[in-house]
């Protein structure tokens, strides 16, 4: 066979350029695509396989194989050696077909006659669109030049089937990318259900040209371009102030990318053989994402992800598409990205219905935000970025960390019946709003709600909470590029106060470090942040914010009680020090003339089971004690909040853990000091009522769970459920969540 030449796969792609400007229906491209190749390679087969749906690919084309299993022949992903590119999304050469693990004879096509099999994947960044083959009757391995020049003519047919070149009459039914329904399973970021659609965060850029006319044309086009985005690179990273350290380095990685000879060579052979500069881009980010699949070593993966912007950004200069393309966003739209920062989620605010995420945590920023703003939050949907286009329609299940793409009619019955049964539910709790939550005996619980933005406040009337229990202060600082003024924070403290129309608010100070980390803040490398230089102890070394914090906060109060709580108290000198603290920021306010708050009430979280056992002057000194149970809980059971291989591995009901908190309430007692809890759980009903039998009078949780707590906290016997506890204890249950939720069963 003679060498392959440049000009051959020119040559063949302005015949493949000419048949997507022909006029015809789908089959008649790919019947003349693969006729093309097939004369173009010298070979006796070419054929063309595309997703029938995610898991079966069907021959729809072919020159060679007998024209009866074109439509007939199917096959699962990962079967056979055509099932096995399309799973693996690599191509695969082999003079001896048959010789191969997993080879499939299919009579039907009559193939056995070939053995020298080159199979590519049709791939467009990452998302598998089918597969292309050639196949000869002389044994051999096809040259490198070969799978490249074939690789390149992939590439321009995945392009091609996403502007619809093969959809046409006799292809009906079969569905391509972006069309048939996907279910992806992530993991639950914020609960609740909602329907709407896709909103892309960063949308897709759309390559109408995949082949180009003029390869030197083409090249300084890319030059052109990737000199631009190497200037808004370097300008980036000088404007991000480095200083030293792992992110400096992280930084200098990217800007070593953007400069990189070897990238922009890659590319330019492409465009060689013909591509457009805009397809010579994406094949290169497509092998990077196949690779990215693969790769398991973070930093690794971080880094190709790293390239992967770069394309993004490369082929939004190309292109002229900007992040806003002009389209309108939709109505109820589900915000779908990558990754979000919390600012730019706030700046969508209460217009979303929900977010899903393909990378994400729980505890990270945006999940903050969007419990902030009650919406949805799928995190870890895998392949949703590459799946979703704008306007989908979606369906996002936060509890149970599922997203319906394209739904099916039935799945969306199920959903609607779903979002039905909880609406009902929230009209039903709607009514207990100005109720109290007291129990069958009469036992009153205070049910508070967590905030941490000034949009939570209108939920305090609206959810019929009495207060804020915890006020959370970190977002005013991670939403900022510097630290806050002292003005802008005490004009905030001041208006949540004049929201709160009298109703207490617990702020709790600045609670960074672990993984909350302010973009202004040299970052620490720390092995483990949760247990690391994070809350009071940063607060405690570096005084200054912390000050400022404190003193934000008495001018905002003037006039009214403030509630002041230290997070992460680990022994009882931290928070004797930050009392302290506290209490010169007042006698510095107080001769500097400002007005007073009315009253002072400083309070401490209790998050590490330590302060559990401190001395009894410790709880006898708090006005109040919170008790964060999602960093007790993690530090108890040592299972990393954050880590979904373990954050739900250890119950709440289980019995050592109750009886932590159960001490915990009866040192407060003995101490005359309320005790809250105001974790998670609180807003968990059943954990609710258990927390409250143990003898906790206040809870404090997001305000769409005050209802179905009080609910249940008003049909039981608190008292009833504690002999419960009590029993189950007695008889040596790890776990009381059982006895507990029969007993609530038979009330
Ligand atoms: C907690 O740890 O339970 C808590 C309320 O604080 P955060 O979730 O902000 O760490
Ligand atoms: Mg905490």
């Amino acid at each position: 066979m003679p060498e392959r030449k440049d000009s051959d796969s020119r040559k063949l792609l302005r015949r493949l350029r000419e048949t997507l400007a022909a006029p015809g229906g789908g089959q008649d491209r790919l019947d003349q695509i693969t006729h093309h190749i097939a004369d173009s390679m010298g070979t006796q087969v070419c054929s063309i396989y595309l997703f029938r749906d995610p898991e079966t690919l069907e021959l729809c084309a072919t020159e060679g194989l007998k024209p009866e299993s074109v439509h007939q022949t199917r096959l699962r992903l990962g079967e056979g050696l055509v099932g096995r590119v399309a799973r693996t999304g690599r191509y695969m050469n082999t003079a001896n077909a048959p010789a191969e693990p997993g080879f499939r004879y299919m009579p039907e096509t009559g193939e056995e006659v070939y053995p020298s099999f080159l199979g590519l994947p049709i791939q467009r960044v990452g998302e598998k669109l089918g597969v292309l083959v050639v196949q000869s009757s002389e044994a051999r391995q096809f040259s490198e030049d070969e799978v490249y020049g074939l690789e390149v003519v992939a590439m321009v047919l995945a392009e091609m089937a996403e502007l619809g070149a093969f959809l046409g009459s006799q292809l009906d039914g079969m569905p391509l990318a972006h069309r048939f329904p996907v279910m992806l399973r992530g993991g639950t970021g914020q609960e609740g259900a909602a329907e709407g659609r896709v909103w892309l965060h960063e949308p897709r850029v759309v390559v109408t040209n995949p082949v180009g006319e003029d390869p030197q044309n083409e090249k300084v086009r890319l030059n052109e371009s990737v000199a631009m985005l190497r200037t808004t690179v370097d300008s980036m990273l000088s404007a991000a102030d480095m200083g030293a350290g792992d992110s400096a380095e992280v930084l200098e990685t990217y800007r070593m990318f953007a400069h990189s000879r070897s990238w922009l060579r890659r590319m330019e052979e492409a465009i060689d053989l013909g591509l457009s500069a805009e397809a010579a881009v994406e094949k290169e980010q497509s092998q990077a994402r196949a690779r990215l699949e693969s790769a398991a070593d973070p930093y690794l993966r971080d880094r190709l992800h790293d390239l992967d912007d770069l394309s993004n950004r490369l082929l939004r200069i190309l292109t002229g598409q900007g992040r806003d393309t002009g389209a309108e966003m939709p109505e109820n739209p589900i915000l779908v990205a990558r990754n979000i920062g919390p600012a730019e989620l706030l700046e969508y605010g209460r217009r979303l219905k929900g977010v899903v995420l393909e990378e994400g945590s729980v505890g990270s920023h945006a999940a903050i935000v969007a419990r902030a703003l009650a919406i949805p939050l799928v995190i870890h949907a895998e392949r949703i970025i590459s799946e979703a286009l704008n306007g989908d329609p979606i369906l996002v299940d936060g509890d149970t960390g599922i997203v319906h793409l394209r739904p099916e009619e039935s799945v969306t019955k199920a959903f609607h019946d779903k979002m039905a049964m909880q609406a009902e539910a929230q009209q039903r709790y709607a009514g207990l709003r100005d109720l109290p939550a007291t129990d069958k005996a009469g036992t009153t619980i205070q049910l508070y709600m967590n905030a941490g933005l000034m949009a939570d406040l209108p939920s305090l009337d609206g959810s019929g909470a009495e207060g804020v229990g915890l006020f959370r202060t970190e977002l005013q600082f991670l939403t900022r590029t510097r630290v806050p003024r002292r003005g802008d924070l005490a004009a905030l403290y001041a208006h949540v106060l004049d929201s709160a129309h009298g109703k207490p608010v617990m702020f709790r100070t600045l609670d960074i470090g672990s993984d909350k980390v302010l973009p202004y803040m040299k970052p620490q490398d720390e092995p483990n942040p949760a247990m690391g230089w994070r809350a009071i102890r940063v607060g405690l070394d570096k005084r200054g914010v912390l000050r400022m914090q404190l003193q934000a906060l008495i001018r905002a109060a003037v006039g009214r009680p403030l509630y002041v709580m230290f997070p992460f108290v680990t022994e009882m000198d931290e928070f004797e020090d930050a009392h302290r603290l506290l209490m010169e920021q007042l006698a510095r306010e107080q001769r500097l003339g400002h007005d007073m708050p009315s009253d002072i009430r400083v309070g401490a979280m209790l998050e590490t089971p330590s302060l559990a056992f401190a001395p009894q002057k410790f709880f006898e000194m708090c006005d109040f004690i919170s008790v964060g149970g999602n960093d007790l809980k993690q530090f108890f059971f040592a299972a990393d909040r954050e880590n979904e291989r373990v954050r739900r591995r250890y119950d709440t009901l289980n019995s050592s853990f109750i009886m932590l908190l159960d001490q915990i309430v009866r040192r407060c007692d003995q101490a005359r000091v309320p005790v809250s809890f105001c974790g998670e759980d609180a807003g968990r009903p059943i954990e609710a009522v258990t927390f409250a039998a143990l003898g906790f009078r206040r809870l404090s949780m997001r305000p769409a769970s005050i209802g179905p707590v009080k609910h249940l906290i008003r049909r039981v016997d608190l008292g009833g459920l504690r002999e419960v506890i009590d029993r189950g204890i007695a008889q040596g249950e790890t776990n009381l969540r059982r006895s507990v939720t029969e007993w609530l069963a038979r009330q």
